[in-house]
């Protein structure tokens, strides 16, 4: 798609100050444009989920296949029972706990919602962010905003506006800018339509969590690890394709400490001598131990990890690294989400240690 847009950046501050802006926003909204936007997890590309036009251009300014549905993103829970056939009670548990923030569920879907928000499923993705100035945008859109993650089809995800201009400019009209995002990673999704919740893609709020609210959550197979069998159909169709992908090749490497660290480190000797750029991705502390063109430190915590993801596999990209490595995090809790981010960017090239 060629420019066809002065992409304008303005300032949010989530209160009174945003007036003006919201209401051009809105205007654009409502007009069948597009708006990307902070939430509290990454920033979104947003529509009128309830015009067609609006998701055509959706799928269209990100590069995105149009079987991948959007999530339909909401600022008050009356206005879920006009977008679904039914509320399940465990639903309303959920939305109770966690809405206002970083969880997706999917219902049966009302014909308001056209298929072309949905990528043609009979099911509806529905959130109600926390994020002040997604919830004033939304407001003054109309109520009801598609809005996948603002990144072009297959990179990863935005935690700040100027990623989002990377992959946008020139294309959509407006980005609000409401600093870096806090969580990072995208909303946990869970299937609420079957008997037994099936949760789709881990977020912020682990499996246990929903386990407390609702009892037993099934873990769809392709939500780590599983490569899909050829022909079969992923439940969220997103995840079928390579994601979040950095240009270099990224390797997981999983074992013990003594043991990854050294197989890290020689391969990226090996690459020294053939002169390709190595990188290794890591935690504060283990920074010191390793040897490569760049070490590059998610922070302290799982929860350091997941903000800072995104924007560190983006600078390997500018820095023309060509081979990456990061050890594998622990397959629960957050650690579960880094890792359902970390095999699609690998291409789920793990190595075993
Ligand atoms: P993104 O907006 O980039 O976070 O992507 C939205 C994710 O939600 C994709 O992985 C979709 O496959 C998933 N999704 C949206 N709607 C549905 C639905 N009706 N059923 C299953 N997954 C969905
Ligand atoms: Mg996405």
């Amino acid at each position: 798609m060629s420019s066809l847009y002065l992409t304008e950046i303005e300032k949010a501050y989530g209160d009174g100050r945003d007036a003006a802006l919201m209401a051009k926003a809105g205007e654009i909204i409502k007009s069948g444009g597009l708006v990307a936007i902070p939430t509290e997890t990454v920033y979104g590309l947003a529509g009128d989920a309830l015009n067609p036009l609006s998701s055509k251009k959706i799928y269209a300014a990100k590069g995105r296949p149009s079987d991948n549905p959007l999530i339909v993103h909401i600022a008050e829970l009356e206005a879920l029972k006009p977008i679904v056939k039914d509320i399940p009670e465990k639903a309303k548990l959920l939305a109770k706990k966690f809405w206002p923030g970083p969880l997706t569920m999917i219902f049966n879907k009302d014909k308001r919602v056209p298929a072309e928000t949905t990528g043609g499923l009979d099911t509806v993705a529905v959130r109600m962010p926390v994020n002040k100035i997604a919830l004033n945008f939304i407001k003054a859109s109309g109520g009801y905003i598609a809005a996948p993650s603002a990144n072009a089809s297959g990179r990863p995800s935005c935690t700040n506006a100027s990623h989002v201009y990377e992959d946008l400019n020139g294309k959509i009209p407006l980005i609000i800018d409401g600093g870096d995002v806090g969580i990072g990673l995208e909303s946990t999704i869970v299937d609420m339509t079957g008997e037994i919740p099936v949760l789709l893609r881990p977020g912020f709020i682990s499996h246990a969590r929903l386990e407390e609210i609702i009892g037993r959550v099934l873990i769809d197979p392709n939500v780590n690890g599983a490569e899909l069998e050829e022909g079969t159909k992923p439940k969220a169709p997103g995840m079928k394709y390579k994601h979040y992908a950095p240009k270099g090749e990224l390797f997981i490497v999983r074992g013990g400490e003594q043991g990854s660290i050294e197989r890290i480190n020689s391969e990226c000797r090996a690459h020294a001598l053939k002169g390709e750029a190595s990188a290794v991705i890591c935690m504060d502390a283990e920074v010191e131990k390793y040897t490569a063109d760049v070490v590059s430190s998610l922070g302290n915590t799982y929860e350091d990890a997941a903000r800072n993801l995104f924007r560190c596999l983006r600078e390997m990209d500018e820095k023309n690294i060509e081979y990456m490595y990061i050890r594998a995090f622990e397959d629960e809790g957050l650690g579960m989400a880094i890792m359902n981010r970390l095999i699609r960017a690998a291409g789920h090239k793990v190595i075993e240690v």
